[in-house]
């Protein structure tokens, strides 16, 4: 066994980690207020070849493993959460489908603009009647000569304003009298279909979350992404790497929580003492460190196990259900040590609480990842 990062891994993380500190973190309180989302960091980004980083380079990715694209997202997401999930979500949901189901033609004309940075990665399956149980979609895609014909509705999709093409669920039909979901790749310039970005969230201020409406949006069945029939177990297993991405960033904003709790408790002065002089204190430091160790193996344990092209799912669901967690704990208690200052927002702490909220909730919420972990240990 061995726990060091190779070369590689290293060079990425203490290249991503400057350009957090000196690029991403400064704005961060800005952009959460203002909402901006932020285009010029994802243009650096691509510069430095990570819109594309664990995909092939004929695709014009950087051919890194899912422990670099880990690395990427925590370090991101510590220094601002809203970058980090527009990359995670980029990666992880937007390219992964086109690249583990595409055919070659496919990923030539939408992986690649995706990895180049022209085009962000989307993925849209949540439905206004289909949250956590994603097979309730009702998006149907009927079949009219050499088409697919569209109509139906997405709720709370990242990324897409900035995305040139998605693929999305829809029903194709009737296999034994269920409904056949199968995934199709949509440009999001197509007559009839409107991205409406008009949501108010309580974090992650700077990422772009979307409505999609789709009316008679007619594509080529060419745009079928992968088997027909295969559109929901194609992106279970999308879920699965998404959620190394979720938890990724759950350490990120715990580390950036921690990192702040640790330097305000050794600076500020209450009864004569640094608040880290209380033994309170250091216990409740102590914890938070103990947690983020714990949550950073389980994130890189199951990002490991994808690179060796071993089951993951029971791990990145625990990886994503245990750093989700630990990062609204450690953010609350990083707030509690800053006293009132925490509770301003230009001490930062409170944003990590708002933006760690999400990741409970998204890709499955902690109650999805329970029954996913329930289903693996035979229960
Ligand atoms: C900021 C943001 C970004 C997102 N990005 C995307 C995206 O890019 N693409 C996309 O497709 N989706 C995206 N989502 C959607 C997200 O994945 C869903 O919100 C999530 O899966 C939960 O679905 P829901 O909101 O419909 O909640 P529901 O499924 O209605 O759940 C409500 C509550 O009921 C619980 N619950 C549901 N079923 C059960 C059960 N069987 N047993 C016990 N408890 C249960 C849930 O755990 C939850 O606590 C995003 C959401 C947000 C907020």
């Amino acid at each position: 066994m061995n726990f060091d990062l190779t070369q590689e891994q290293e060079m990425i993380r203490r290249t991503i980690r400057e350009f957090a500190d000196e690029e991403v973190a400064p704005g961060a309180i800005e952009r959460d207020r203002t909402k901006e989302f932020p285009v010029e960091i994802f243009r650096q980004l691509a510069d430095m070849g990570m819109m594309g980083l664990p995909f092939e380079e004929k695709y014009g990715g950087a051919g890194a493993d899912t422990i670099s694209f880990a690395i990427v997202t925590e370090e991101l997401s510590r220094a601002c959460a809203s970058t980090g999930i527009t990359y995670s979500a980029h990666i992880s949901l937007g390219g992964a489908p086109l690249n583990l189901f595409g055919t070659e033609e496919q990923k030539e004309k939408y992986l690649t603009p995706i990895c180049t940075g022209e085009s962000f990665g989307a993925f849209g399956l949540t439905e206004p009647n289909a949250g956590s149980d994603a097979g309730g979609t009702q998006t149907t895609a009927k079949t009219e000569g050499d088409d697919f014909v569209i109509n139906g509705g997405k709720v709370f999709i990242t990324n897409a304003s900035y995305a040139k093409n998605l693929a999305l669920t829809a029903i194709t039909g009737e296999q034994d009298g269920k409904k056949e979901i199968s995934a199709i790749i949509v440009p999001t310039d197509a007559e009839g279909f409107k991205v409406i970005d008009n949501y108010e969230k309580m974090g992650l201020n700077a990422s772009n979350t979307t409505e999609l409406v789709m009316e008679n949006v007619r594509v080529p069945q060419e745009n079928l992404l992968g088997k027909r029939g295969n559109g929901f177990r194609q992106f279970l297993v999308t879920l699965d790497g998404g959620r190394i991405g979720i938890g990724a960033m759950a350490v990120g904003i715990a580390q950036a929580a921690f990192d702040r709790a640790l330097r305000y408790s050794k600076e500020r002065k209450q009864f004569g003492k640094s608040l880290s002089e209380f033994q309170v204190n250091q216990f409740k430091l102590a914890d938070m460190a103990l947690k983020i160790e714990l949550a950073r193996n389980m994130v890189y344990k199951a990002a490991w196990l994808k690179d060796q092209g071993r089951p993951f799912s029971k791990e990145a669901a625990m990886c994503k259900l245990y750093a989700s967690e630990i990062a609204m704990e450690v953010a609350d208690e990083a707030i509690q040590l800053h006293g009132g200052y925490g509770y301003m927002k230009e001490y930062e702490v409170e944003r990590y609480m708002r933006d760690a909220k999400l990741l409970e909730i998204g890709e499955g919420t902690s109650e999805v990842q329970h029954m996913v972990i329930a289903r693996h240990i035979g229960v």
